[in-house]
């Protein structure tokens, strides 16, 4: 992973039930399985930045993202340094495919998807998204585990 832009894909795996409050936007019920976040970091720092900073736990929560995080475990990511803006056509990839359901409006209220974020009860497999997304330039994991 570079300090350089592109698109990525968080993976957290979530072993609790729980009520959490995403800032102002609503009280969002978590439960156990695999949550996938869909973001793109084109600011300065790039791609390694942003998920520098989602590994982080303790930070001012800015994004819906920041507090989900707090109770979830991030076990690895799914990275593409392509310079087109690809957070979109992944997040319409995931509501597309079965075992992702969408947290509706998470993470999205600023674009047309109906949301950024998935949940699934079994271990997501990247082969699989890389298939689905046929991302032009390779699709990269980095495990924390
Ligand atoms: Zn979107």
């Amino acid at each position: 992973m570079k300090r350089e832009p592109g698109t990525y894909a968080l993976v957290l795996q979530c072993a609790v039930y729980k009520t959490v409050q995403i800032g102002r936007w609503k009280a969002l019920e978590i439960r156990p399985g695999y949550y996938i976040y869909v973001g793109s970091a084109f600011g300065p720092g790039g791609v390694l930045a942003r998920v520098s900073r989602h590994a982080r736990k303790n930070k001012s929560n800015h994004w819906h993202i920041d507090y989900l995080r707090e109770f979830v475990c991030l076990t690895s990511v799914w990275y593409s340094h392509d310079p087109m803006r690809l957070e979109h056509e992944w997040a319409q990839t995931l509501a597309n495919t079965p075992e992702y359901m969408p947290v509706s409006g998470f993470g999205s209220s600023d674009c047309r998807c109906e949301a950024h974020l998935f949940f699934l009860s079994n271990e997501p497999e990247l082969v699989a998204f890389r298939r689905a997304v046929g991302s032009s330039k390779p699709l990269s994991i980095e495990d924390d585990q």
